[in-house]
């Protein structure tokens, strides 16, 4: 819907608004980029953004990641696809996206970088960097590789990092001071489309395509889409063999050719376990319909809680973190992890959210709060007060540092011959000023 403002707008007067930015940046663009991260750090402390640069003040490398994207990798940072791309700023920088999955299948991105050119040391930085901000929690696969990264997604979209990203938001003309803007306007387009969907799965109830109870589970369970894909069967099978262990079955669609069907295995124990030789769970956490169709048939009554994977229902965005606390830390180091903070904090903003349209709740919140404070007076006052470095760590919003740096824009063709090859690489302020704040991971 237009607001009354953008109505009244002209294309014309957009152009012209949009070269008198671009005359405003020219030559400053990197000086954009930094003031980008400066005002987006007073609104969200937990942004992690950081530089390396050149003698001459141009930047080398830029890594950033918002605080929702840090939160988001938490969750669903298990998968991580990795990939470099170009065209996507006037002076040719390599653009980094880390992309992940959210639980309805969808592409998210976890953070961005603009780098100087593919070799080891730049990677090594950009990794190094990649784990400090996302709390030294390492994904469980990187995947590099473009096609495998289209075939990861679970619901049949093939969205590719490209059409959602590069094609509509940025191109081979974009200022930096631009990229960093638009950068933001994909994330927020990707979490519009996320929470549309969160919306609709919390507001609709999964329709079934028949009354099974395994059915039933997986709808109350997994989120929309995923139950989606998973209901779409048109089996049928024939039995291979059967044994005291084990019964093999050759399962697939009825009007296809058995040479494509699945050899499927139900395993006569305890409990529930079958295989499939898709693999799809083993591969993406999620049963596939062939494995679901023989627990029907084995009168399988629910849904096994072995087979939900947390990461694929709606509770793995809005459930409470308890469990994550690192309480082990805490007794080793005798000082609290910059990830326990980080989930310490979520809880503390998500009380203060659920209570604050009830008058009762947020008294009773406050409450709770002041008296633990007051305890803490009493208990700790030789330690009191606690130091800097950990309320500033988390966050790193060092871009305050940014005014001690004489800072340049790239010289065009980056990445070619125009750079000495042994140049060397000297820490900019947010890494020094990282260092001397003593963060604690
Ligand atoms: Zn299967």
């Amino acid at each position: 819907m237009k607001t009354p403002c953008e109505a009244n707008v002209t294309s014309k007067q957009c152009a012209d608004v949009l070269s008198e930015q671009r005359k405003q940046y020219k030559g400053k663009e990197f000086y954009g980029v930094i003031k980008h991260f400066q005002d987006k750090a007073l609104v969200d402390l937990n942004q992690y953004f950081v530089v390396d640069l050149f003698e001459d003040g141009s930047p080398r490398n830029t890594f950033w990641a918002d605080g929702r994207s840090r939160d988001a990798y938490l969750k669903f940072g298990d998968v991580v696809v990795f990939d470099v791309t170009y065209m996507t700023n006037k002076f040719k920088m390599p653009f980094s996206p880390f992309v992940g999955v959210n639980h309805h299948g969808q592409s998210i991105l976890f953070g961005g970088a603009l780098l100087e050119n593919e070799n080891e040391e730049t990677f090594q930085w950009l990794f190094e960097h990649f784990l400090k901000c996302m709390f030294n929690k390492y994904p469980s696969a990187i995947i590099t590789d473009q096609y495998r990264a289209m075939g990861m997604t679970t619901c049949g979209q093939s969205e590719s990092i490209h059409s959602f990203f590069f094609d509509e938001f940025v191109n081979s003309k974009t200022m930096l001071n631009e990229f960093v803007v638009q950068y933001d306007k994909a994330v927020a387009s990707r979490r519009a489309v996320e929470e549309d969907e969160d919306f609709k799965t919390m507001n609709s109830k999964a329709v079934l395509s028949s009354v099974h109870p395994i059915e039933a589970k997986s709808g109350d369970c997994y989120t929309r889409k995923i139950f989606e894909d998973l209901k779409k069967w048109n089996l049928t099978h024939e039995t291979l063999s059967k044994c005291t262990e084990e019964i093999k079955y050759r399962v697939g669609k009825v009007n296809v050719d058995r040479a494509h069907w699945r050899l499927v295995i139900f395993h006569l124990k305890n409990q529930v376990n079958v295989t499939c030789s898709f693999a799809k769970f083993e591969t993406y956490g999620i049963l596939c319909k062939h494995c679901l169709y023989v627990m029907k048939k084995r009168h399988v009554q629910t849904l096994p809680n072995h087979y939900i994977l947390p990461r694929w229902t709606l509770d793995s965005r809005f459930k409470v973190s308890t469990c994550s606390i690192g309480l082990d830390e805490m007794n080793n180091e005798k000082q609290v992890s910059a990830l326990t903070l980080w989930y310490v904090r979520a809880n503390s903003n998500k009380a203060i959210e659920h209570a604050k349209t009830s008058p009762s709740k947020i008294r009773k919140l406050n409450s709770l709060l002041v008296k633990f404070l007051e305890d803490g007076v009493i208990q700790n006052k030789p330690n009191a007060p606690e130091s800097p470095s950990q309320s500033s760590c988390a966050g790193f919003t060092q871009v305050d540092m940014m005014p001690q740096l004489s800072i340049r824009d790239p010289t065009i063709l980056i990445n070619t011959k125009g750079r000495p090859k042994n140049e060397t690489r000297i820490k900019s302020s947010l890494e020094m000023a990282k260092k001397k704040r003593t963060c604690s991971h």
